[in-house]
């Protein structure tokens, strides 16, 4: 029996090394296949626009195409708990965003995941400040009558969204808790539809990363009262900042970034992240990025390390935000 059970014992150990011996063998090779990018919002959206300019560039290093997979629903969270059980074998990714990876912890209670514990931090792709948009013809030419006609008419306001938990929905819940209102909200399966609708008249404001936006606005075919940054940005010039609209309590601003589920092994994650940096690096990459109006992170924040201390401190951060209002 004890010579069983030695016998049994020694031929797992053997198994668990050939077993380890094949995975960093795995690691070595990889990629030998495409990789799934999920993107949790719909096409046309800021999320999917910046996961497709960074990850054909990765791709051209990987030697592998990276498949984008959209997968809607829930504010994001639906594609995210698909990620987060998803094989930590590198092959399926995704592109999460404040959203996913911090704001809907306060607003799920149950969600399926944790940010931090079910996750692997990849590479931080973009910061994108978030811009206060309304339909063409919204009755104010500016911030200051932008608050007085939406406190006034709050309960006929349509504000749409990406869904609880998205961006363009705790963007504007801040929003609605420095103006004290409480609009109607709109949800859509992310802000490419809801900018649609919102060219479209058929909502009547929204709180977006600025990345779908630019081109609408320089089109004509929306309003755009404020960033909220301190700055001004770059590819919008003419657009003043909450401060300077005279809303200074409103700053917001937000982030994209992949993430690998937990488990995946280092030197996968490691060569993933150096594909990201070099993609940032590509000239080509850059101009479409700071032209849609995102900040390229610097070195310092490229890092897995630096990845995983944003998330934590962004989760920090929405539950103080959002928990009374969801509550
Ligand atoms: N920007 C969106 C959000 O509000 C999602 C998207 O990228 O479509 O979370």
């Amino acid at each position: 029996m004890n010579m069983l059970r030695r016998t049994l014992a020694t031929a797992s150990l053997a198994l668990a090394g050939l077993g380890s011996i094949a995975a960093s063998a795995q690691a070595q090779d990889y990629p030998t296949r495409n990789i799934t990018m999920i993107v949790p919002f719909a096409a046309g959206g800021p999320t999917d626009i910046i996961a497709r300019i960074v990850t054909a560039e990765m791709a051209k290093t990987l030697g592998q195409n990276i498949i984008i997979e959209n997968v809607v629903g829930a504010g994001g969270t639906t594609a995210t708990t698909r990620a987060a059980r998803a094989n930590p074998d590198g092959y399926t990714l995704i592109t999460g965003h404040m959203g996913t990876h911090a704001a809907a912890v306060p607003l799920y209670p149950k969600l399926a995941y944790h940010p931090e514990k079910d996750f692997e931090p990849v590479a931080l792709l973009a910061g994108t400040p978030i811009l206060i948009l309304a339909k063409k013809d919204f009755p104010a030419k500016d911030l200051k009558e932008f608050v007085s006609y939406v406190k006034a008419n709050t309960d006929k306001m349509n504000m749409a969204h990406a869904g609880v938990g998205s961006v363009s929905y705790s963007s504007c819940e801040l929003l609605s808790s420095v103006l004290e209102i409480k609009p109607i909200g709109v949800p859509f399966n992310g802000t490419g539809p809801a900018m649609n609708a919102l060219v479209g008249g058929q909502v009547d404001y929204m709180c977006d990363q600025i990345v779908n936006a630019v081109p609408q606005i320089n089109g004509g075919t929306i309003k755009a009262y404020a960033v909220a940054t301190p700055e001004r940005n770059a590819s919008l010039p003419n657009l003043p900042t909450t401060t300077e609209g005279g809303l200074p309590k409103y700053q917001v601003s937000a982030w994209n970034a992949i993430f690998a589920p937990k488990g995946t092994p280092a030197p996968i994650l490691a060569k993933l992240n150096a594909a990201a940096a070099k993609a940032l690096d590509d000239e080509n990459v850059r101009k479409r990025l700071l032209d849609l109006g995102s900040d390229i992170p610097k070195m310092e924040g490229r890092s897995q390390a630096a990845l995983a201390e944003l998330v934590k401190a962004e989760v920090v951060k929405w539950s103080a935000v959002l928990k009374p209002a969801a509550n």
